[in-house]
């Protein structure tokens, strides 16, 4: 109940580049600006610091994208896993979305016409391909 979908430690991996690519942004931006003001002084300095400033926002801005096209690419591959619950007395059947602790034979709720506990019978990942590929766990 009210756990988190995603598994701790990709969460905790994201969180970690996130915060080292705000830093380098950060960082690089204030190289810029410091370039900037050597100008009047230095030109070289200065032209240092703004190419390093350049290829700190390059590198930053990459990684983030790079993150986000892994994120939706992730949304994409894995598939919705469905729990199929049956009535071993009537025969109804009601499928739902897995929830965390659902294994097969376990007792859950009761029977919507009978009133009899029902059994999660199946579960499996939901393959849009053409071979639709039931994995039992
Ligand atoms: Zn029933």
């Amino acid at each position: 109940m009210g756990e988190p979908k995603n598994t701790p430690t990709t969460t905790r991996v994201s969180s970690f580049i996130l915060m080292i690519v705000f830093v380098t942004l950060a960082l690089s931006l204030t190289a810029l600006i410091l370039a900037l003001n050597a100008f009047d002084n230095n030109e070289i300095i200065a032209g240092y610091l703004m190419l390093a400033g350049f290829i700190g926002v390059a590198l930053s801005t990459y990684v983030l994208f790079q993150m986000r096209r892994r994120a939706s690419r992730l949304n994409i591959v894995v598939p919705p896993v469905t729990t199929v619950i049956e009535c071993k007395k009537c025969g109804f059947k009601s499928v739902r979305e897995f929830q965390r602790g659902d294994y097969i034979f376990k007792g859950v709720e009761p029977c919507q016409k009978c009133n009899e506990k029902m059994m999660i019978t199946a579960i499996y990942r939901e393959v849009k391909d053409k071979e639709k590929e039931r994995s039992r766990f």
